[in-house]
């Protein structure tokens, strides 16, 4: 089916029409990225599932997107769907300190309720700009303590539009990695389980790491957080600034000043200009120490010509 018929056809079966040829740079924090063919908006589990339904038989491929904070998306765009969760997935539940939180409720308001609430748990993810269903994927959160240590169960969408619920047993979370990336679906919402402790206190804590985050990282300008992982014993940023590089630039595209392992876009750079730099970095950083960096970001959408990107994740 080609695009503009599938097009019709998701629009007599949801409720808000999709848009067609959508420029991923509005949908991303470092603000570059091509057209998406088709993008939409959906407001319930039902429309979701709807639409999963729709594109596995007809063959189109979708991609999930949250806030888009830990994504490059090259300059080609993305092929087939792109689906953003709201509504009925932007709701929080609480069931004394548990909380049932739909995948597309916005991190930074899941804490100052929680915070509001007098639960504790989630302090590690202050100033992570994504959705609740993004910080799952990668496991959001510092290098010791992350979002995966307070999940209880998920559900998830399978592509057919089937629901399942995967207790804590069948999950596993890492440093920047959960099982949930080799899922095949999308995670519709999540029980945490939190701690009862003094809101002041809470908050305070919120407060000092948004404050560390504003003195240490470009949090102001468009960027899409820490482009590598942190190597094991060692810090990205540590040894990309040390082979010189904070402040190199490739067209609008710029290492970080104030955080190496930051790229941040000085207004209209592509993400050719943000791969090209970080491909730079990481060649030097091998040159230099022999350390490989593994892309902490994903990198999707269509390939464009000239670089070589080995072993990157793509979803
Ligand atoms: C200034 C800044 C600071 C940051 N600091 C941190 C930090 O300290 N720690 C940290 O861990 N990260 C950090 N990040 C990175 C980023 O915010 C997190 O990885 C965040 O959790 C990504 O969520 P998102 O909604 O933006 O996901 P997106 O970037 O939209 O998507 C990321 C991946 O998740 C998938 N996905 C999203 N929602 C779903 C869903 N419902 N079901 C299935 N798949 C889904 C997408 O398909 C994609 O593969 C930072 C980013 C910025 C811009």
């Amino acid at each position: 089916m080609d695009t503009e018929s599938f097009r019709r056809l998701l629009q007599s079966l949801l409720r808000e029409p999709p848009k067609r040829d959508e420029p991923m740079r509005n949908h991303t924090t470092l603000r570059v990225g091509g057209p998406a063919d088709l993008f939409i908006n959906v407001h319930t589990v039902e429309e979701l599932a709807t639409a999963l339904r729709a594109a596995r038989e007809h063959e189109v491929p979708v991609t999930i997107l949250g806030q888009g904070s830990n994504l490059i998306v090259r300059d080609g765009g993305i092929r087939g769907l792109v689906i953003h969760l709201c509504g009925e997935m932007t709701r929080i539940e609480f069931d004394t300190t548990e909380v049932r939180v739909g995948a597309g409720v916005y991190l930074p308001y899941l804490l100052k309720k929680t915070a509001l609430r007098g639960l504790s748990g989630l302090e590690c993810c202050a100033g992570v700009p994504g959705t609740v269903g993004g910080a799952l994927i990668s496991n959001a959160g510092t290098v010791d303590q992350f979002i995966g240590d307070r999940v209880d169960r998920v559900t998830v969408l399978t592509r057919d539009g089937e629901r399942w619920t995967l207790d804590r047993s069948q999950l596993q979370f890492g440093y920047r990695w959960s099982s949930l990336q080799n899922f095949p679906g999308v995670i519709t919402e999540v029980w945490l389980r939190l701690e009862v402790a003094d809101p002041p206190r809470i908050l305070q804590t919120i407060r000092d790491r948004l404050r560390y985050r504003t003195a240490t990282q470009p949090v102001h300008i468009p960027c899409a957080g820490c482009i590598f992982k942190n190597p094991p014993g060692l810090r990205a940023g540590a040894l990309i600034e040390q082979c010189g590089l904070k402040g190199y630039r490739i067209g609008d595209a710029e290492v970080s000043p104030q955080h190496a392992n930051f790229i941040v876009n000085r207004g209209s750079a592509t993400a050719k200009d943000v791969l090209e730099l970080s491909e730079l970095m990481r060649q030097r950083v091998h040159q230099s120490f022999g350390v490989h960096l593994e892309y902490e970001v994903q990198i999707i959408g269509e390939p464009d010509e000239g670089i070589v990107r080995e072993g990157l994740p793509v979803i």
